[in-house]
């Protein structure tokens, strides 16, 4: 039987760096290791950005009625849109041994640490506010008007950082990668995980002869 994967959550004030740090670990991993989940969202798909792959974009009435169904793992409202993940989606991919990246904001992180408190809670923080500002210009996929109220949000979100189980300042880009790298092994390498993993090994080595 495969070990259940391991769940992981990466939080952070908005332009910390959080989808590129989630998208470089996949890179180096094949998807039967790790996969990102692709959250609900109501906000509108930014140039570039696929449903389905991104997001799975839908209108406000199709997310209260899949709120209605409980279909959601949680659910948050962030800057005006809702956002939230699938309960079968992760459930499946967990259940396969896939370790599962849940990239959502503090609110989201509070109710999946009710319900999972093995989950491993990640806080990206950027390394001032001023390279905050210039990270969500520089993707220049957002309005000044956006910008600014995600701005005004990021005070919000980095007041959580307290109740995270670890916090990655994402600076450098490939220090903060190694940093993520890290924390994912070391979750791996755990007692319980192992024994799941070794089970045969363990059982051989404690065998009489
Ligand atoms: P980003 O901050 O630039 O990545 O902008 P996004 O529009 O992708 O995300 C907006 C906010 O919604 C962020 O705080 C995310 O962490 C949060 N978010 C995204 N998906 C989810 C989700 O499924 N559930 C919850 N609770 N929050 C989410
Ligand atoms: P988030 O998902 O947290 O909103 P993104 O991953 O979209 O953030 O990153 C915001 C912008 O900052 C992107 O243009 C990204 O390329 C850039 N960025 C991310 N990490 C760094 C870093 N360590 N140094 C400089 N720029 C970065
Ligand atoms: P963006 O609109 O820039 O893609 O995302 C804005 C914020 O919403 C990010 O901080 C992101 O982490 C959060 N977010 C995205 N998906 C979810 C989700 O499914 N649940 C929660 N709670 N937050 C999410």
């Amino acid at each position: 039987m495969a070990t259940s994967g391991n769940l992981f959550i990466l939080s952070a004030p908005s332009g910390a760096g959080k989808s590129s740090l989630i998208s470089a670990l996949l890179k180096q991993a094949s998807s039967r290791e790790m996969q990102v989940s692709v959250s609900h969202t109501t906000r509108q798909p930014r140039p570039g950005e696929v449903d389905g792959q991104h997001y799975h974009f839908v209108s406000v009435e199709k997310f209260k009625q899949q709120i209605d169904n409980h279909d959601f793992y949680e659910y948050a409202e962030v800057f005006g849109n809702y956002y939230g993940t699938s309960e079968v989606a992760i459930d499946n991919q967990l259940a396969k041994g896939i370790d599962v990246f849940l990239d959502i904001d503090w609110q989201g992180a509070q109710q999946v640490r009710m319900k999972k408190p093995d989950v491993t809670t990640i806080f990206i923080s950027p390394p001032s506010r001023q390279a905050l500002e210039e990270r969500l210009r520089s993707r220049g996929q957002d309005s000044e008007e956006v910008i600014a109220s995600r701005m005004a949000q990021a005070k919000a979100e980095c007041s959580h950082y307290q109740e995270f189980d670890y916090i990655i300042v994402n600076d450098d880009f490939e220090q903060a990668l190694a940093d993520l790298t890290t924390i994912v092994n070391n979750q791996r390498l755990k007692r319980s995980q192992q024994i799941e993993n070794h089970q045969l090994l363990f059982k051989d080595l404690l065998a009489n002869d």
